[in-house]
């Protein structure tokens, strides 16, 4: 229809990556043109909002008294809605384009640990900033198809999506999810694993994103080649003297710090693995796991979890945005779903699954 073809070009579709630690937008016919942490700077005693983002993201821990900057997706709990709707609401006004006059529709990834409450919280957030039309979809699926794997056959695709706050664990078949798990464990908790590590064992205090660095520099899940040379001087506060220390730490003994949090990867991975029934778990041995999120970024962790569970895991091609690229492809396909497939399918506040 004429007037299909009319809104096709005018509406800037929204694709959106909710992350606990990254938020993407992917605008349609343009391409990713937002990759933004998720942290909002407020005002303490006003509560008013100073920052978002990026620049919000650079008052972290360097922040006078009086501001406080927050995470308000992190753990993968909606903690302060005001916050999340303030935060979409930027985010969506940062992209949007002047030019056009209708409403975007949005599809927008979310960690399916997320209650009910926090779903429709989601959803009205979306519209308050300016959305026509919205689709909720599970960060795992959406990652799953951003990661290219053949959910649409009748085989079983296991993926891993170690985010920030969050590591979201699905098997999909036919297009829709047969199991999924999420635990409260992600990238954070490596770092804090390893602020608490050099506290207890160096009197070290460190700041959460020294301890990113750290991470991200000589953190490992398996042991490789040369790591014992792979040292890195860190520089903190002593927790005694109250005078500034650094030490030098080798890539072995940063794995001993995050061994905790590492485990409860695993032992989520191996939990849904068992669940699995039979003849899915064999067509995952053949395909192996695919992990994707920035969690999985961590050396070896493929390694890790194709040993402890006998499984090769396959890291994804780009972790950071499957998700995003998994909305994408989505509102590609909204294109070809007829309109009143489409209106059932938003008359139902439950999340989409792409086999309904
Ligand atoms: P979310 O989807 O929850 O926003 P992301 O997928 O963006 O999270 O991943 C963020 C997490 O990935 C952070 O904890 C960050 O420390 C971690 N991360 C990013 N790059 C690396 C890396 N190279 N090695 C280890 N961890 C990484
Ligand atoms: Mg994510």
């Amino acid at each position: 229809m004429i007037f299909d073809k009319f809104y096709e070009l005018f509406a800037n579709d929204l694709g959106i990556d909710l992350g606990t630690s990254n938020t993407l937008v992917y605008v349609k016919g343009q391409g990713i043109i937002l990759s933004e942490p998720s942290v909002v700077a407020i005002h303490a005693r006003t509560g008013r909002v100073l920052a978002i983002g990026k620049e919000a993201k650079r008052m972290v821990g360097k922040t006078p008294g009086d501001i406080i900057a927050t995470r308000p997706m992190k753990d993968g709990v909606i903690s302060d809605f005001e916050t999340v709707e303030k935060m979409i609401r930027y985010f969506m006004q940062k992209v949007h384009n002047r030019r056009t006059l209708l409403k975007p529709r949005v599809v927008i990834g979310i960690p399916s640990g997320i209650t009910e409450v926090e779903r429709r919280a989601v959803k009205e957030a979306v519209m308050q900033a300016g959305a026509r039309d919205n689709l909720l979809i599970q960060e795992a699926l959406a990652s799953a198809i951003g990661a290219d794997l053949p959910i649409q056959e009748p085989a079983g695709n296991m993926i891993v999506d170690i985010g920030g706050g969050t590591t979201e664990i699905a098997v999909i078949s036919l297009g829709g999810m047969v199991l999924s798990n999420s635990i409260r464990v992600g990238g954070d908790e490596f770092n804090e694993a390893v602020v608490q590590f050099l506290r207890k064992r160096y009197n070290l205090v460190i700041g959460e994103q020294t301890a990113e660095t750290v991470k991200i520099t000589i953190g490992s899940a398996f042991p490789f080649k040369g790591e014992k040379r792979s040292k890195m001087e860190i520089k903190g506060r002593d927790a005694l003297t109250g005078l500034p220390k650094g030490i030098v730490l080798d890539a072995p003994e940063i794995r001993k710090a995050i061994q905790d949090p590492l485990n409860q990867v695993i032992e989520a991975v191996k939990a849904t693995l068992e669940k699995t029934p039979p003849e899915l778990a064999s067509d995952i041995c053949d395909r192996g796991i695919v992990l994707s999120g920035g969690g999985s970024l961590l050396r070896g962790l493929d390694l890790l979890i194709s040993k402890m569970t006998n499984v090769p895991a396959i890291l994804s091609e780009n972790p950071l945005t499957s998700v995003v690229m998994g909305t994408k492809k989505f509102l590609d396909e909204l294109e070809f779903v007829n309109k009143s497939a489409y209106k059932l399918l938003l008359s139902d506040d439950s999340f989409f699954y792409l086999s309904e």
